[in-house]
Order: C-alpha cells, then structure tokens, then sequence
C-alpha cells in the first residue's frame, strides 16, 4: 500500500487512517519467517510544521531457538511514530522508504519496523543450554557424555597455554 506524503503534506486537512495487511511470506528475514500476514494500522495527521505517522504493526512469527534449534514462535505488536517534514522529501537521507514521488511504501515499512523489532538471535528460554557438542541431543534432555573440559585439548596451542595459565 502506498501513502502519497507529498500531497498530504500539501492538501491533508483530514487525518489519513489506513488498515492492511501485509504479507511477509515470502520476504527474506534472516533467522525466522512470517508466514501469516501481518495486520498494520498506519495514520497520518497534518500539523502545522509537517505530518505525524503513526505506524502499529503486528506479527507472529517462526523461527528455531539458535542454541538447541527447537521451533519457536513470538508475537509483537509495537508502534512507531515518525515526524516528516516539506524539506524531508526533498533529502537524500531520509530514512522512510520513499519513492522520487514522496510517495511512502507502507508494507516496505512495516517489513523494515519488523526487521529492526526482532532480535537477531532467538532463544527457546533464556536459559537454554542448547545442544549437546558430543552427541548433538539436547542438553536439557539428559545425556551421558563426558564433559569436554577432561579430554585433551585438539589443538596443541590450547595445551601450552594451559599449561602458562596453570
Ligand atoms: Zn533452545
Ligand atoms: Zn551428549
């Protein structure tokens, strides 16, 4: 859905009020994916130095724990507000996805807000123990392997320098 900034700025007496959904299934998230829509509520008011965006965007979304790579799903709902002026449009660095238009794509912001809402990594709890480095089973099942810290270190350069620091 696009909103049209550089025309609300100069005629939008009204308050501009947009309900969407935004399908993310098939965008690149890195470690997770959203594979129900995500339901977005944008408006838009003019005041007397520019416009004031409002933009809510809830999401659910899948991924797997990066310790023990168990599924994992998490819900957010936030919101985000934004100032933009005549004079934004206009620079170069303004960091809302806007076309040469002044026209704001509002999914590409949503997918953007989502990005930065997320943390990069996902944790099952936040005490996962993750995955056993012997037999690969999770830690918290229970596993009867030795820990690695009795056997001898691989790498050789380990063993002298245990051997400085003892
Ligand atoms: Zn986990
Ligand atoms: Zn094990």
């Amino acid at each position: 859905m696009q909103f049209d900034i550089r025309s609300f700025l100069e005629s939008g007496r009204k308050p501009f009020e947009a309900h969407f959904e935004a399908d993310f299934s098939k965008a690149d998230f890195g470690g997770y994916s959203v594979s129900t829509p995500a339901v977005c509520d944008f408006t838009a008011t003019l005041t007397e130095d520019g416009a004031e965006l409002l933009l809510c965007v809830r999401a659910h979304i899948d991924a797997e724990c990066a310790r023990c790579l168990e599924p994992l799903t998490r819900d957010y709902d936030f919101t985000r507000e934004y100032f933009v002026r005549d004079r934004d449009l206009e620079d170069s660095d303004f960091e809302l996805p806007c076309n040469e238009n002044g026209c704001l794509d509002l999914e590409e912001l949503a997918y953007q807000e989502l990005i930065f809402e997320v943390p990069a990594v996902l944790l099952c709890s936040a005490d996962c123990q993750g995955l056993c480095p012997i037999c690969g089973k999770k830690k918290a099942a229970g596993c009867s392997c030795q820990p690695a810290d009795n056997a001898a270190p691989a790498d050789a350069r380990l063993s002298i320098l245990k051997q400085l620091l003892s």
